[in-house]
């Protein structure tokens, strides 16, 4: 019987972090458990806590609350059952390939007669045979990550934790690296005995895990838990494969909530402030012209990524941008546009304009931005205001960016303007002396 010891299980895990007096919580309560033998894809929108978790599984880092347990003992310290591999493996620039890859080899213990050998053949493994003498500086990104993944596999870890490893890789190397990998897996040519991948693309949690743990974010939470009981090799336009990526969109992007919750209160009143998705009206504006112009009632959003050549990450942006703003009905993986998101598609610059700015009143930052506008001396505010004022909501970073695309959409509706040079930003429908 196959070995199914329990190698990692996190316990009822919580992550606060604190940035001034605003607390945010990342991760809420999450528990899962990872066996001996499983390939584990964990999948969410960028922000749900994915890497935060990854770190503390490799004992990198601490939750607020609640354990991460290793074969049965709380970390309390880094693992050294696992390694991690980035998403752009930090390498030793002045190490040859091959000797970066014996810099893993040696910390291992191994005897330096043993280690040029057993370089090679890791190097060899992963496709970059013949470029042992190479420096990182001369190889391609894709190369370099081959680099990282013979380091780690020269550590031979027990548990190999990955995140985002192939989302910096143009798509030929990823698929390469993919497939090597998941050779080395299958076929037992590594110890690993169990591996975690972070991911955020559906496709690729598909086709390489047996079980997709699926996140969403605000508070980063594990929604779902997807077996995956496919034989690999697995074929990406298979039936079995589609039908298990367009449940997995179902999860992500069709979580119908109440309106109240959909739309999300205005910052500083009680309840929570959704932050509104990181897309230009411009790519908005596309991504609705492109499903007029598909000629179907629904369309799968999975197909989309490909379609738009847009990461699925991107694709359920928009979506959930479009769905907000009322353009567009997301159910169970398909995407269907709302009469309104086939006139605004079809409409001219200023109906356009029009339409948008009648839907973006609703949405509760830009009406609480709007809102300060009127009511503030001559209809204008400085932005550094409003940011700190949205960061009681939530952290720097995401306050900076909020405020830039609530600028963004409120500038498009033409309801206010903002000047770059003075950092101002006015209320456009008002007849502000400023603007004669
Ligand atoms: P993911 O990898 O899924 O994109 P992360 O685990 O990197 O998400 O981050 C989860 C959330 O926690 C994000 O909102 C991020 O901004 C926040 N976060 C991560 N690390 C820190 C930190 N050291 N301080 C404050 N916030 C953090
Ligand atoms: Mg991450």
């Amino acid at each position: 019987m196959a070995d199914q010891t329990e190698l990692v299980f996190v316990d009822h895990v919580t992550q606060t972090y604190t940035s001034g007096t605003h607390q945010f919580t990342a991760i809420q309560d999450v528990t899962l458990t990872l066996k001996a033998g499983e390939f584990v894809s964990l999948l969410g929108p960028s922000g749900c806590g994915k890497s935060t978790l990854l770190r503390m599984m490799t004992g990198l880092q601490r939750p607020t609350h609640g354990r991460v347990l290793y074969r049965g003992s709380v970390l309390t310290g880094v693992n050294p059952f696992a390694t991690i591999v980035f998403q752009s493996f930090a390498l030793f620039p002045w190490l040859t390939v091959q000797e970066n890859v014996e810099v893993a080899l040696k910390a291992r213990g191994m005897s330096p007669r043993l280690r040029p050998t057993r370089a090679l053949d890791l190097l060899d493994r992963v496709g970059l045979d013949g470029f042992e003498n190479a420096y990182p500086r001369e190889l391609s990104g894709g190369m370099r990550q081959k680099v990282g993944f013979a380091r780690a596999m020269a550590v031979e870890p027990e548990l190999l934790c990955m995140d985002e490893p192939f989302s910096a890789l143009d798509v030929l190397s990823a698929e390469a690296l993919r497939g090597e990998l998941l050779e080395l897996w299958t076929t037992g040519k590594i110890p690993t005995k169990a591996i975690l991948m972070v991911t955020h693309n559906i496709e690729e949690a598909v086709l390489m895990g047996d079980r997709i743990v699926v996140m969403e974010k605000d508070p980063g939470r594990v929604i779902a838990e997807v077996p995956v009981p496919l034989p690999h090799p697995r074929h990406r336009k298979s039936g079995e494969c589609q039908a298990l990526v367009d449940q997995t969109y179902g999860l992500l992007a069709g979580q119908t909530k109440a309106e109240p919750e959909e739309l999300g209160t205005a910052p500083g009143e009680p309840g929570k402030t959704r932050e509104l998705p990181n897309v230009t009206v411009n790519e908005l504006a596309g991504f609705l012209e492109h499903l007029a112009s598909l000629r179907t009632q629904r369309a799968d959003i999975f197909r989309l990524t490909e379609a738009l050549h847009m990461d699925s990450d991107r694709v359920l942006r928009l979506a959930e941008a479009a769905e907000r703003l009322g353009f567009v009905v997301v159910d169970h993986g398909d995407i269907s546009e709302t009469p309104l998101g086939e006139t605004f598609a079809e409409a001219s610059i200023q109906a356009r304009k029009e339409i948008f700015a009648t839907r973006v009143r609703r949405v509760p930052i830009v009406n609480w931005l709007l809102t300060m506008l009127q009511a503030a001396d001559r209809h204008e505010l400085e932005a550094d205001v409003v940011q700190s004022a949205l960061g009681l909501e939530f952290p720097p970073e995401a306050a900076e960016r909020q405020l830039a695309i609530a600028i963004d959409w409120g500038r498009y509706a033409e309801l206010i303007a903002y000047d770059h040079s003075t950092g101002m930003i006015y209320l456009e429908a008002e007849p502000v002396s400023k603007f004669g």
